[in-house]
């Protein structure tokens, strides 16, 4: 039985994203188009969001431009298709900092954030640092870490201290220390509610952009290929691919992954008036359908 429903909810694309900054070594074989998406958990009370996506009305404006972002829409015409409002989101946990998934932080005025304690400490580091360090920083908004302090200021940006059970009901986050940023994390969904579950799915945030992350394109004979975008190390990238596959008994369905358009193929789903789309993973037996 079902203790969420989970929603993966696309809400802007790249149209033309390197290949090879989705996996590892694939250099000079073109471009392709990478979605840009959340995950909403709906259930025990709670309306929670797995990152935030971007503000690409105001500050976000500096990003869409740098990676051409394309076809963004705010929070309230997103969550209207799932009936809710950013208003209704009560938690967040936010697997990184960069743009496409803390960029959202003011459009959710009533949410709890939480982060890693050591991603948000790196990020802060990272500011102030001299200027030809600046690469670093590519993918994060400035205006968003200082924005996340003053949230925690107000005690609404709470800072996770590595791997805690049961940090929502039912929900686990995992950190993957100097992976694709310095402290992100992935979340694992205990969707029975129980310690020993047999129905797991992890959330990767960008620990995994493509399948072939975690596959090399062989299903039968996998090998893991890293993103190709990381600030830490490809060895720790590929030990945390295996720690998610083992999390989820290798079902690769499991595996919720907010950049994989293929998502899409693997669970019930529709697209939207504006074009994104909604793939509907798990249905609480009280809820109804957004995607029927
Ligand atoms: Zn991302």
């Amino acid at each position: 039985m079902s203790a969420y429903s989970i929603w993966i909810l696309e809400y802007a694309n790249v149209p033309d994203a390197p290949t090879s900054s989705l996996v590892y070594g694939q250099h000079n074989v073109g471009v392709e188009k990478l979605p840009y998406a959340y995950t909403l958990l709906r259930g025990n009370g709670m309306n929670i969001l797995l990152d935030c996506g971007m503000n690409a009305a105001s500050h976000g404006m500096e990003f869409v431009k740098r990676y051409n972002v394309s076809d963004w829409i705010s929070p309230t015409q997103v969550l209207a298709e799932v009936g809710l409002t950013p208003e209704d989101i009560t938690h967040c946990i936010l697997t990184h900092a960069h743009f496409d998934h803390m960029g959202g932080l003011e459009l959710f005025p009533n949410a709890k954030f939480y982060i890693q304690q050591h991603e948000l400490e790196s990020w802060v580091s990272a500011m102030a640092m001299e200027r030809r360090f600046r690469w670093l920083m590519r993918a994060t908004d400035t205006g968003d870490m200082i924005y996340a302090v003053q949230l925690a200021r107000e005690g609404r940006m709470i800072g996770v201290p590595g791997d805690v059970d049961n940090l929502l009901p039912g929900i686990d986050v995992r950190l993957a220390k100097d992976t694709h940023t310095a402290g992100s994390q992935y979340v694992v969904i205990r969707n029975d509610q129980r310690a020993e579950s047999e129905d797991v799915y992890i959330y990767t945030g960008d620990l995994i952009y493509r399948h072939e992350n975690l596959h090399g394109g062989q299903p039968d004979d996998p090998e893991y290929l890293p993103v190709g975008y990381a600030l830490g190390s490809q060895t720790n990238l590929v030990m945390a691919s295996d720690e998610v596959m083992k999390g989820v008994g290798n079902d690769i369905r499991r595996v919720l992954i907010p950049h994989e358009g293929k998502m899409t193929t693997l669970y019930p789903s529709r697209v939207s008036k504006s074009g994104h789309y909604i793939v509907e993973v798990a249905l609480r037996k009280d809820d109804t359908s957004r995607v029927a």
